[in-house]
């Protein structure tokens, strides 16, 4: 079994996508990062003792859905969406986003983690409630994350959340037989 993932961030524009995949790789937050770059790490991490080596695409710049975007998710073995918790927009848009990963890649269930970004923001910022965060994860059947790129809050546990996801994937545990006949 491989144990290289490509992981693809998702989310609408100024969300913290950028800042949580350098926070990751880099330990550091670039608070006015160009938002119209996009960049791809490679790394290295260990996750219940299992190496693996990431190939992480920070996505950038396309309000609508394009054809470069579903290459990205064709390519992609699984995914962070993110949203801000003080944008209702970029809350709906992962809705939007998780269907389309869906559809183009003709599956029932990817491996996808949620980011619930930016909690340092004080609550009258918010306009997205932790419950709603609760709901729509456990609609799409993921987890959702309650992460502050900012100060390096459960950006980690993102990934390797997503990685223990797709390793459930490759390697699902064994079903029992349908039907069992006794002697
Ligand atoms: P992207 O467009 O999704 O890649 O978002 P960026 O990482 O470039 O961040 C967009 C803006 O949100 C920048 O001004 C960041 O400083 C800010 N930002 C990103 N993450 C956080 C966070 O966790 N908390 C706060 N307060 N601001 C954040
Ligand atoms: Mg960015």
């Amino acid at each position: 079994m491989t144990m290289d993932m490509k992981i693809v961030i998702l989310g609408g524009g100024g969300v913290g996508k950028s800042n949580i995949a350098i926070q990751f790789v880099m330990k550091k937050f670039i608070p006015e990062y160009d938002p119209t770059v996009e960049d791809q790490y490679r790394m290295q991490t260990t996750v219940d003792d299992k190496t693996v080596y990431l190939d992480i695409l920070d996505t950038a710049g396309q309000e609508e859905f394009t054809g470069l975007q579903d290459n990205y998710i064709l390519n992609g073995d699984g995914f962070i969406l993110v949203y801000a918790i003080d944008s209702r927009p970029s809350f709906d848009e992962v809705r939007k986003i998780r269907d389309r990963i869906l559809s183009v890649k003709e599956k029932e269930k990817v491996p996808i983690v949620i980011c619930a970004n930016k909690q340092d923001l004080p609550s009258q910022y918010h306009q997205v409630s932790s419950q709603e965060g609760k709901d729509m994860s456990k609609s799409f059947g993921c987890q959702v994350l309650e992460t502050s790129a900012k100060e390096r809050v459960n950006v980690t546990e993102a990934f390797h959340t997503l990685v223990r996801e797709i390793r459930k994937e490759r390697d699902p545990p064994p079903k029992p037989p349908k039907f069992c006949f006794l002697f």
